[in-house]
């Protein structure tokens, strides 16, 4: 096998970052497949933070007067870099985050939907034309770039979450300064390198439209508190939320908060147990339970409880873990041990309160001793406790029963996050009542699918602490312009709205 620093190197250059770039510097970058450092990085300074933002600014105001349709078409030549490139930068998500092969291609796949998205988009930004009360008068919306957009992303989404971002940020006229996690900065480096090679090809891109600043939290708070960044989108732990939303609000900036989930799934008596256990396995399990919308509850209902866990157990026993750059894997490693530790002490807790647990093991692999593998846990839970209400990012499945379908969707409802989950039925009055307004309380609600693996087509984002932020498809491209509205007088008179009168003869 290939050491995974080599790998990550020569892939690095493949794809145009200097390697100067990447292997001399104080933060080291270490791949969670076998725990050894793939990459050395020197980390922005604030001072050059602050550089980066002016630069920021400057390429906007020339990029907010290239027609919209041609930022469009940087878009469409990013999605054929990213294309070409697809399993080389697939595979650095790979080593870099620790995903199986084809969810690491599968990322770099969201990323090149998101830019034909936007690209598509690019000929749509559109306004209203409304009524007006006045005779001669007509009242329309404008809609404008923002400035510059801040992004903050996390490491279980590598790439993905900045495209979703950046693509739709970009053809509404902003720039985009990019502050990615310090666990998955070279996927960053590598992406960037292949945007520049997009813009190079489009021609008139100013220079700064797209900045990558490498560090830690003090990068973050710079962009939060910076008066010429007007949107943050902010993508991690609900903690992250707290220190940065403040931040924003104090200076009545906008904040687009994409935050944690504690997503669930019911399963009611109708429900296909064939297409439910796959859905499960994949949502509980896959990305090693790494995913904001991972399947973390499952609301059984009581008659057919035992009969799923029993067909569960089997596969939570089986699945194979293992080098995700190995065919065949289905389960990486988590992506460090401070992952490992909070599985391990959730799953003790759980015990302690009555759970009763299967899997959650250290799982040994060959070649990979630094890497923190797991065997993903089931745990039959009592009740819906504190621990259960709490996101642990790692793959813990917490089972319940319910006797009766509202008390099913109030156990979805009952936690602090909000983000996405899911109905396993073929009744059509319980899948109906779960998608209403009495229903699942999360920004994603889903019937017969699992709470991840989200289309780009659709708003992504949840509720409550997961931030209320929607990120994406639908009409999210709205949240990176701001509103104007219009009203025109094209005859000789001047009337006032709701027939005030104020003759100054
Ligand atoms: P994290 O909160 O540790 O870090 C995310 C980003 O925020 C990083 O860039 C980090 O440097 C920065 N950051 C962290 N703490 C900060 C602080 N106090 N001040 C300023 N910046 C700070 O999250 P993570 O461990 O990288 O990712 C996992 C978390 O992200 C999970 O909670 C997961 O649910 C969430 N997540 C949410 C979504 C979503 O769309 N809702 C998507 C992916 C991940």
């Amino acid at each position: 096998m290939v050491q995974t620093n080599d790998e990550a190197l020569a892939l690095m250059e493949f794809l145009g970052v200097p390697l100067s770039r990447i292997t001399i510097g104080p933060l080291e970058v270490k791949s969670p497949i076998t725990g050894e450092p793939i990459g050395q990085l020197t980390p922005h300074s604030n001072a050059e933070a602050h550089r980066a933002i002016a630069r920021a600014r400057q390429a906007h105001l020339a990029w907010r007067q290239v027609p919209a349709p041609r930022r469009g078409e940087l878009m469409r030549l990013f999605a054929e870099e990213l294309r070409t490139n697809q399993a080389d930068l697939g595979r650095l998500v790979t080593l870099e985050a620790g995903k199986i092969l084809s969810e690491g291609k599968g990322e770099v796949q969201e990323m090149i939907d998101i830019c034909m998205f936007a690209c598509g988009i690019s000929r749509q930004l559109h306004g209203l034309t409304i009524a007006s009360e006045r005779p001669q008068h007509r009242m329309m919306e404008t809609w404008h770039p923002l400035g510059v957009v801040g992004v903050i992303s996390a490491f279980n989404f590598p790439v993905a979450v900045w495209c979703w971002n950046a693509a739709l940020a970009l053809v509404c006229g902003n720039s985009v300064v990019w502050k990615p996690s310090p666990k998955t900065p070279l996927t960053a480096l590598a992406t960037q390198a292949l945007f520049e090679r997009a813009a190079a090809r489009v021609g008139g891109v100013p220079e700064g439209l797209s900045t990558v600043l490498i560090g830690g939290s003090e990068l973050a708070r710079i962009l939060a508190d910076h008066p010429k960044v007007p949107l943050v989108s902010a993508t991690g732990s609900t903690a992250m939320g707290h220190a940065i939303a403040p931040r924003l609000t104090a200076r009545f900036a906008r904040a687009l908060l994409e935050l944690g989930g504690n997503n669930a799934g019911i399963v009611c008596p109708s429900a296909d147990l064939e297409l439910a256990v796959r859905a499960i396995a994949f949502g509980a399990m896959g990305t090693a339970g790494q995913r904001c919308t991972t399947l973390r509850r499952l609301i059984v209902q009581e008659s057919i409880y035992g009969n799923l866990v029993t067909r569960l157990k089997t596969i939570y026993q089986s699945v194979k873990v293992g080098d995700p750059r190995q065919e065949g894997s289905l389960i990486g490693p988590l992506i460090d041990g401070g992952s490992f530790a909070a599985m391990h002490n959730a799953l003790k807790e759980a015990r302690d309160l009555g759970g009763v647990v299967t899997g959650g093991e250290r799982v040994n692999v060959d070649h990979c001793p630094g890497g923190y593998y797991v065997r993903p846990a089931l745990v039959e839970m009592p009740a819906q406790t504190e621990l259960v209400r709490t996101e642990t990012f790692a793959p813990i499945l917490y089972v319940m029963k319910y006797k009766n379908l509202v008390d099913a969707i109030a156990m979805n409802n009952d936690v602090p996050q909000g983000l996405s989950s899911c109905i396993f039925t073929h009744d059509l009055q319980e899948a109906e009542l779960f998608l209403s307004a009495e229903g699942s309380d999360c920004g994603i609600a889903n019937v017969n699918i699992g709470p991840s693996g989200a289309e780009i087509g659709g708003a992504f984002g949840g509720e409550k602490e997961t931030g209320g932020g929607r990120e994406s498809g639908s009409d999210v491209w709205k949240t990176y312009m701001r509103r104007a509205t219009n009203t025109i007088n094209y005859g000789n008179v001047l009337p006032l709205a709701q027939g005030v009168s104020f003759d100054i003869e």
